[in-house]
């Protein structure tokens, strides 16, 4: 990519003034593994502080994936050891549970970090004890990963069309009463539009492309994208080469900002990265630090500087005040 200086003065202003937001990693799995932690800057994984500082992140949302049971007492374990990190890293890294604690850490230099739960397995049977996840800091939730739980069926179910269960839907509606934010990334196509007709507030798809660019069940198609942005929802774009597409390069995650920018408007866009969750990275993202490089590519593709900023992170900053408050 190659940029005037001009361009590339104003990709690093740009930069600096957005609240830059990754909506989805799955670093927390090594750090309750113990194989690393945030604060020291490792070699082997995507993202850390001293990476997430030098990428200019200002919000970093931190999925907890639970791959077997016991899913709930893994899941206090992977907070536990969320937790040990906040207090390892006072002054650089801080719990953000509401968009107001949000922007106090971003004007005094510190990642807002949130916590998601990927997988309502986690709930073991409901949502009883959301309250209490709630309390702990969890702000959003992806009711499924790829295959089906007790509250709906995952993309990989594709053979049963299934979508919520009586359990999902009313998980969605304690998220929508406690003001936590719906995730539909790994959800069926059937669940998706149970969740888009019964939630209150917008949702977001954490971490998806757009399937009419490439066609893989993790994506969105058309008329989903076009359905969530209708009700104000965003899609984190995800930097997995396999939901990209053949040959996934930077240029190819704009392609798919610019597939939804034409098809939906650029009010719907964010970013997904799932790193520490994909095996392979993109060429020009590597990891977490060359987040920059997105903004330099919208710059060369002509995109507007409100249009940047809300793609960098000011939508997901529009539904989390919506959403959390
Ligand atoms: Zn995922």
């Amino acid at each position: 990519m190659k940029l005037t200086a001009d361009q590339e003065e104003r990709a690093r202003r740009l930069h600096r003034q957005a609240l830059v937001w990754d909506s989805h990693c799955d670093t927390l799995i090594d750090i309750a593994a113990g194989s690393r932690t945030l604060g020291e800057k490792g070699s082997r994984g995507h993202l850390d502080l001293p990476r997430l500082q030098q990428g200019g992140v200002k919000v970093q949302i931190f999925a907890i994936y639970i791959d077997a049971p016991p899913y709930l007492r893994r899941t206090l374990e992977f907070i536990s050891a969320f937790y040990r990190e906040l207090e390892e890293n006072r002054g650089k890294l801080t719990l953000a549970t509401s968009m107001a604690k949000i922007e106090e850490a971003a004007a005094q230099g510190e990642v807002a970090a949130l916590l998601s739960i990927e997988g309502g397995e986690a709930l073991e049977g409901g949502p009883a004890i959301l309250p209490c996840l709630y309390r702990l800091g969890v702000r959003a939730l992806g009711l499924t990963w790829n295959n089906r739980n007790q509250l709906a069926d995952g993309i990989a179910e594709a053979r049963t069309g299934g979508g919520l269960t009586s359990l999902g839907l009313e998980t969605v509606a304690a998220m929508n009463r406690l003001g936590m934010v719906v995730d539909v990334s790994h959800l069926s196509p059937a669940g998706f539009w149970d969740v888009l007709e019964h939630s209150r507030h917008p949702v977001i798809a954490s971490h998806s492309n757009a399937r009419g660019l490439h066609d893989h069940p993790r994506n969105l198609d058309d008329e989903q994208i076009k359905a969530l942005a209708a009700r104000g929802g965003v899609i984190g774009i995800n930097f997995a080469p396999q939901f990209l597409g053949p040959g996934a390069r930077l240029e190819t995650v704009l392609d798919h900002i610019d597939y939804i920018a034409r098809l939906a408007g650029c009010d719907c866009i964010g970013l997904g990265s799932d790193y520490d969750g994909i095996a392979a990275t993109p060429g020009g993202l590597e990891d977490v630090s060359r987040l920059p490089n997105i903004t330099r590519g919208l710059v060369a593709r002509g995109y507007s500087d409100s249009d940047i900023l809300k793609i960098l992170g000011g939508n997901f900053a529009r539904v989390f005040s919506q959403v959390i408050g």
